[in-house]
């Protein structure tokens, strides 16, 4: 894929990621790997009036190319790159149900088969570091160690994915188990399903989906 269609697309992220509610205004941000660095969403520009030329490319070393400054939390994504290989993309949103499990500093407990999704037997919650910082880079790159998506303490979500595309759906997944769990929890306290049993799904997600993906029938 050249730079420019990656631009594009990352632009088209951003939208989606706004249009289907799981992201409000120009909070979130979202980015891609490419040799050497990554393409990320700028800082502060709502994403209805982002154009493909403000995608700003950061390499590795942190140096920042484009007519904009890039996202406050491009840390975050170049430590993600640093770390994970699997990572080709990462959504970062502010999804609201995600987000209140994170005010409440609580992940996401195995409360239903598909938190395997996320690539383990829950959704780790990330201590609260200030937006920005590596100091919250880390404790998300700890967050994440062995998942793809994580939630951020008193913040928002974190998720990883093959592509574009995974990690908006993996974001979106999120935001759907968050959903649940909160319903779950105003009725009663839902039963966790074992370590044994989500490795077991987790396992199934690997052979039968792609990456964690929609898994196939
Ligand atoms: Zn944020």
């Amino acid at each position: 894929m050249n730079d420019a269609v990656l631009r594009a697309r990352i632009v088209v992220t951003a939208r989606r990621m706004n249009e289907t509610g799981i992201n409000q205004g120009s909070s979130g941000n979202v980015s891609a790997r490419v040799a050497g660095g990554f393409f990320v969403t700028p800082s502060g520009i709502p994403y209805e009036e982002l154009e493909d030329a403000d995608v700003v490319h950061v390499a590795m070393n942190g140096h920042a190319t484009g007519r904009r400054a890039p996202s406050s939390e491009w840390r975050l994504h170049r430590d993600l790159y640093a770390k994970r290989p699997d990572a080709a993309a990462v959504v970062h949103t502010h999804s609201p149900y995600a987000t209140t499990l994170a005010c409440l500093g609580r992940g996401i407990p195995a409360f239903h088969y598909e938190v395997a999704f996320a690539g383990g037997s829950d959704i780790r919650c990330a201590p609260y570091r200030t937006f920005g910082t590596q100091e919250l880079s880390d404790a998300a790159c700890a967050a994440i160690e062995g998942r793809r998506a994580c939630l951020l303490g008193q913040h928002g979500v974190v998720a990883l994915g093959a592509d574009l595309d995974d990690a908006l759906r993996l974001a979106s997944k999120v935001e759907a188990l968050a959903r649940l769990y909160w319903q779950a929890l105003q009725v009663g306290e839902p039963r966790i399903l074992d370590e044994e049993e989500m490795a077991r799904v987790v396992e199934r997600f690997r052979h039968y989906g792609p990456r964690g993906g929609k898994p196939r029938r």
